[in-house]
C-alpha cells in the first residue's frame, strides 16, 4: 500500500458498518476514487465533516495494490459551496453534475479539466443553472471521449444546412435532411439551438450570451437524451433540473 495526497470532490457516502462509511470521491489527481472511512461516522471523527456530500477536501488515502477498497486516513475540508444550501434548483444541479460524475467515469481515470470544470460549475450555480449545468454536460461528453458530431452531418458527413438541422443521439450528433429518416429518434435542432451548442462544445465563453426559453428547453432535453442514451439508463437527477 502507497499514500496518495489528492484533492477530492465528495461524490456519494453510503454507511457501511457502525462507525464506518464508503465514499466515493472524484480527485483531480486520480479521477474517481472510492475509499473506507473508518470512523467516518463518529461525530467526532476527523473525517464527519470532510465527507458531506459535494464538499471539496484534501484527502490523503492508501491506495490497496489488488482489488478492495482504498483507506482513507485524511480528510479536511477545502471548500463548501454555501448557495447550494440555500438554492434548491441549485442543489438538484449539483447532485445531477455529481451523479454524473459517479456514475459516467471509471475509478483511476484521472481528468484534470474535467474536475476544474466540475467545481467552476459548483461555484457558479444559482439562479438559471440550465446553461451551466449544458456546459458541463459538455465539457464531460468531450472528456470521456463522446463529443456529439456538430460541424457535419454525423450520418453522412456531409456540410450542414442550420436550417435542416436534427439531432440523433444515436447517430452521435446532428444529422441533415436525407439521414434524419434513418434515425427514429433524431429530433429537429433550431438554428439558435443548433447554434448554442456549437458555443457550448467550443472553447471560450461563448456559450454565456442569452439563451431564449426555446433554446434552454431545446438543450436541456437534446442533452438529457443524449446522456441517456450514452449511459443506458436515464440519470435519476435529470428529471429535477431547470432548463
Ligand atoms: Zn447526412
Amino acid at each position: 500500500m502507497s499514500a496518495e495526497k489528492a484533492t477530492a470532490l465528495v461524490l456519494r457516502t453510503t454507511d457501511w458498518s457502525e462507525s464506518s462509511r464508503i465514499a466515493t470521491l472524484w480527485t483531480r489527481e486520480f479521477g474517481k476514487v472510492r475509499v473506507l472511512a473508518k470512523g467516518g461516522r463518529r461525530l467526532k471523527s476527523n473525517f464527519e465533516n470532510a465527507l458531506d456530500l459535494l464538499t471539496l477536501c484534501g484527502i490523503v488515502f492508501l491506495r490497496k495494490s489488488s482489488g478492495g477498497l482504498d483507506l482513507l486516513t485524511e480528510a479536511q475540508v477545502i471548500q463548501r459551496f454555501p448557495r447550494l444550501r440555500t438554492d434548491l434548483s441549485a442543489l438538484y444541479a449539483a447532485y445531477y453534475v455529481a451523479e454524473l460524475l459517479a456514475d459516467g467515469t471509471q475509478d483511476y481515470d484521472p481528468h484534470p479539466l474535467l474536475f476544474d470544470e466540475a467545481l467552476a460549475t459548483l461555484r457558479e450555480l444559482g439562479g438559471e443553472c440550465g446553461p451551466r449545468v449544458a456546459r458541463f454536460e459538455m465539457v464531460l461528453l468531450r472528456e470521456l471521449g463522446y463529443s456529439p458530431v456538430l460541424d457535419r452531418c454525423a450520418g453522412c458527413g456531409g456540410e450542414m444546412n442550420e436550417t435542416e438541422a436534427a439531432f440523433g443521439a444515436s447517430a452521435n450528433g446532428v444529422l441533415c435532411r436525407n439521414c434524419r429518416g434513418g434515425h427514429r429518434d433524431a429530433r429537429p435542432l433550431s438554428p439558435p439551438a443548433y447554434r448554442t451548442l456549437r458555443d457550448l462544445a467550443a472553447p471560450g465563453d461563448d456559450w454565456r450570451g442569452t439563451w431564449s426559453v426555446e433554446v434552454r428547453a431545446d438543450v436541456r432535453q437534446l442533452l438529457g437524451q443524449y446522456i441517456t442514451h450514452l449511459l443506458g439508463r436515464r440519470p435519476r437527477m435529470l428529471s429535477y433540473l431547470g432548463s
